[in-house]
């Protein structure tokens, strides 16, 4: 018998099952599998997510495990294991805690799926898709980070309810790390097609692009405990979807960059086509003096990260 189509979730958190719940109702394979450390809580999530197949009709199955085996040939996995942040900390604090899990993750992807694309969800975004990326030694095209898709929803959401607009007709772009430093794109922001700068002052841009930069901050204060996990898991099945169904979206996602954008050697958010190969490509867009500057700063702030992997001795 042939092995069913399969996509892996890795973490049974908040993130992860709404992720799983997501993949399953778009039917974009045949088996997710969900998978924890924690005894019982993906197979008891698993159980009810297939429970409610039956009353929404859809076709795929989710099985929930412990046991890596379970996550063998998997076409694509969904990392979102790992610490969310809490009131006043920042995604960096996580680094060692989430790094040691990546660790852990990319071992068994690396062995079981060795032909999987990988989107990685886990904080704090940028270095640990360049973590997951070292410790598994994929091409670069197949270890994706997402970020950009919430960042821009976040910054789509804002602009719709300013404007008094369907956010279905607000298109944003957001570049650069998951953090602080991102860099929304007013310039390449448009309402169908109509820039936004057309539609809003500089002031009222800026105060709604720095309302985007502190998004999650803001959810994370408002829950007191956890983070942000609709949009992130809506993201995250956003991506699945243009990859496993080769859609070639265009979308910014946290990719591998060899000198675009001046860029080299280094993950970071940017716009990039996803489809069957993962990023198909990357879309380096004009930036005007001020975004350049703005880029030049993210990136900065990745490699920090980065280096603190490496002192840490997980990279
Ligand atoms: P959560 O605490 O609800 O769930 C995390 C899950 O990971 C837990 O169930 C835990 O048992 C599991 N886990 C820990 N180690 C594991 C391992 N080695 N293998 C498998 N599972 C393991 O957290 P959450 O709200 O789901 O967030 C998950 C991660 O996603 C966090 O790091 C968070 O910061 C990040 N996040 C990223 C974005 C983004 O835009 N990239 C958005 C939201 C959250």
């Amino acid at each position: 018998m042939s092995q069913p189509s399969r996509i892996t979730v890795v973490g049974a958190g908040h993130v992860g099952m709404i992720t799983a719940q997501k993949c399953a109702e778009k039917e974009l394979a045949e088996e997710i599998v969900l998978i924890d450390v924690l005894e019982g809580r993906p197979q008891g999530i698993a159980l009810d997510l297939d429970q409610s197949a039956a009353v929404e009709g859809w076709g795929s199955r989710v099985v929930g495990t412990n046991d890596p085996a379970a996550t063998a040939g998997s076409e694509l996995v969904i990392m979102t294991a790992g610490k969310p942040r809490g009131p006043g900390m920042s995604r960096s604090d996580l680094l060692a805690v989430n790094g040691k899990i990546i660790a852990d993750v990319a071992r068994y992807v690396r062995e079981r799926s060795p032909d999987a694309t990988v989107i990685v969800v886990t904080n704090p975004l940028d270095p640990m898709t360049a973590l997951m990326r070292a410790k598994l030694g994929f091409p670069a095209r197949r270890v994706i980070g997402m970020a950009g898709v919430l960042d821009a929803a976040r910054f789509s959401w804002f602009l719709a309810e300013k404007l008094a607009v369907g956010v279905a007709d607000v298109d944003a772009m957001v570049l650069g790390a998951h953090g602080d430093s991102m860099v929304p794109l007013p310039r390449a922001t448009t309402v169908n097609g109509v820039p936004v700068p057309e539609l809003l002052d500089r002031p009222a841009l800026e105060k709604l692009a720095d309302r985007t930069k502190n998004g999650g901050a803001e959810i994370v204060n408002l829950l007191k405990t956890g983070s942000a996990f609709f949009a992130p898991a809506s993201g995250s099945a956003l991506m699945a979807k243009a990859i496993l169904r080769d859609e070639k979206r265009l979308l910014p996602c946290t990719c591998f960059v060899n000198g675009e954008f001046g860029f080299e050697g280094v993950y970071v958010g940017v716009p990039a086509v996803l489809g069957r190969n993962g990023v198909e490509r990357i879309v380096e867009l004009s930036l005007d003096t001020e975004a350049r500057i703005a880029m030049q700063k993210t990136v900065g702030a990745i490699q920090k990260d980065v280096d603190a992997l490496r002192q840490l001795g997980l990279m």
